[in-house]
């Protein structure tokens, strides 16, 4: 706040916290929810689940992976939401690194088989 008075006094001060507090919360929260709603609406379904599941590719951008939903609940423990190399899934590349790291142990992945398409347990 303080460098939003230093900057251009009140005005530019309130409009710093409007656009870095609150927007941000508001983008994110509609984000997450998307998931739970736009994924189970819109998209193609991969896997034959018994819930009405969708791989959405624009909530997969939004919020970094969580809109590949279908393969999701084929997979439930998956860390792994994006299952081929053009499912954008930047949420497992930080799995991934946790890994690489030691800081993340036992990190499931689903093991698919393109050939076979069904959901785990199934
Ligand atoms: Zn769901």
């Amino acid at each position: 706040m303080g460098l939003g008075y230093y900057m251009g006094g009140v005005k530019m001060m309130f409009g710093m916290v409007l656009w870095g507090t609150f927007l941000r919360v508001v983008v994110g929260v509609n984000a997450t929810w998307f998931v739970n709603s736009a994924s189970h609406m819109f998209g193609p379904r991969r896997f034959e689940t018994k819930d009405d599941s969708r791989n959405n590719w624009w909530v997969a951008i939004l919020t970094g992976g969580e809109g590949w939903h279908n393969n999701h609940h084929a997979h439930p423990v998956s860390a792994r939401h994006g299952l081929v190399w053009y499912e954008f899934d930047i949420n497992y590349y930080g799995i991934w690194l946790l890994k690489k790291l030691g800081i993340a142990k036992k990190v499931q992945i689903a093991k698919w088989d393109p050939s076979n398409p069904k959901p785990a347990g199934a």
